[in-house]
């Protein structure tokens, strides 16, 4: 008799997204003539660059002419767009890196989710509180969280609070750690964490032999010039990082899917007893030997397109979109404060945190805001036991939909 992964079977469902839907279901139905304002949306809304269309046209052309079609992909990526990553998103930034230290991927998600492959289940994680969620459950699924708790925890998971006193970046748990997750800027907070407080992190890695998945996924919203988009750019930080990158956050590729993880060839591990070899192992060889085996290389065309993004028009055109969407973050930010809340974010980020006022928790804002404002957004708490009390806004809604919710929302906070 077969037996399913007895770890899926301990996670909790998930109830935020669903949950969040039937409530504005049950509004809606009451309130038909009401327009809801939706700023809880984590996807882009604004086109693809038509530098990246146009390209991408081309490349289909090409796969309708035996001379130019292509087949499978390599598995780590085409050198064309290997050697834009490297060459726009790290040596303008004073980091070397070679393309084989690049593998390109269909999405952030799964990279962040899949590289448990490779990481011992032995190993002690640690992850922000709140958090990205995909880390904590690929993490249980793959039996390194132990059990889920009444209390919202899993027992073998070490959670560091994020919270505005530690300006979002965690102090170092008490209980040290082999695996790391980072996300900055960050989802949900909005945070971002200075080279200071990412220096002290890789130096506590090197110093514990601990690896830092760093997700970068917001890399293209930071504003601020003391803020690093790579953790790279930390001195120290290839020999215990692997860095995570999309194309999704950065320039529209939510739907079209790419996304790159970086593990240069010095990041090392210690061989797990009785593997073949001994001494120690490279983590850029074993991410290669994975990829080569469960992915077969992302669409030619859509890696055009990736490469498009690298065009002066690409780029260009990214830099315009991420201006729009953060100015929807300004308009949030400087709103709400003139309303009267406590908010974070939105400066390095698309993400707007905020505290519910009071004693509300984030269920409570979050009925409160649908039923006065008609304003959709997400709870704090969804993200993880530290998130309780807290409420996330995205900048990804139309200009409209912005200046109309957050005007909503503060009309209903002066009636509080
Ligand atoms: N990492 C973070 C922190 C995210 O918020 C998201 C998407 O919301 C992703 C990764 C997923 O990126 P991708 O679309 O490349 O899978």
């Amino acid at each position: 008799m077969f037996k399913v992964n007895e770890n899926y079977q301990k996670l909790p469902g998930s109830y935020l997204f669903a949950d969040i839907a039937k409530r504005v279901a049950a509004y809606t139905a009451a309130h038909p003539e009401k327009r809801i304002i939706r700023m809880g949306i984590g996807d882009v809304t604004r086109p693809l660059a038509p530098a990246v269309i146009a390209a991408m046209e081309k490349a289909s052309a090409e796969m309708g002419d035996a001379a130019t079609f292509r087949g499978y992909a390599p598995d780590h990526g085409y050198d064309f767009l290997r050697e834009k990553i490297v060459e726009f998103d790290y040596k303008s930034r004073g980091v070397s890196l070679a393309p084989d230290e690049v593998f390109v991927s269909d999405g952030a998600k799964s990279d962040t989710g899949n590289i448990g492959d490779i990481l011992s289940v032995d190993n002690v994680v640690a992850v922000c509180d709140p958090v990205y969620p995909v880390y904590v459950d690929t993490n249980a699924m793959a039996g390194r969280a132990g059990d889920y708790g009444p209390d919202g925890r899993w027992n073998k998971l070490v959670y560091m609070p994020c919270l505005p006193e530690n300006g979002f970046v965690p102090d170092f748990p008490e209980k040290t750690p082999d695996v790391i997750y980072l996300c900055y800027p960050n989802n949900p907070t909005g945070g971002a964490a200075t080279a200071d407080a990412l220096r002290r992190w890789v130096g506590y890695a090197l110093e514990n032999g601990a690896l830092i998945l760093y997700d970068s996924a917001y890399e293209a919203y930071i504003a601020e010039p003391d803020i690093p988009h790579s953790i790279y750019e930390i001195d120290g930080a290839k020999a215990c990082a692997i860095e995570f990158r999309s194309f999704s956050k950065t320039a529209g590729f939510t739907g079209t899917r790419c996304a790159y993880t970086v593990i240069p060839k010095e990041l090392e591990s210690a061989a797990a007893a009785g593997g073949a070899g001994g001494g120690r192992v490279s983590l850029n060889a074993l991410w290669g030997r994975r990829q080569a085996t469960k992915l077969n290389g992302v669409s030619y065309i859509i890696q055009r397109g990736a490469e498009a993004t690298y065009s002066d028009p690409g780029r260009e055109y990214g830099k315009a979109t991420i201006g729009h969407y953060m100015e929807n973050a300004r308009l949030i930010r400087e709103g709400l404060e003139k309303a009267g809340f406590s908010v974070w974010g939105g400066v390095n980020a698309p993400y707007i945190w905020l505290k519910a006022p009071g004693k509300l928790s984030s269920w409570d804002l979050f009925d409160l805001l649908l039923d006065r404002a008609g304003v959709v957004g997400t709870p704090g708490s969804g993200f993880g036991p530290h998130g309780e009390g807290y409420f996330r806004l995205t900048a990804f809604s139309s200009r409209e939909d912005t200046i109309e919710g957050v005007g909503r929302i503060a009309a209903a906070a002066a009636a509080l």
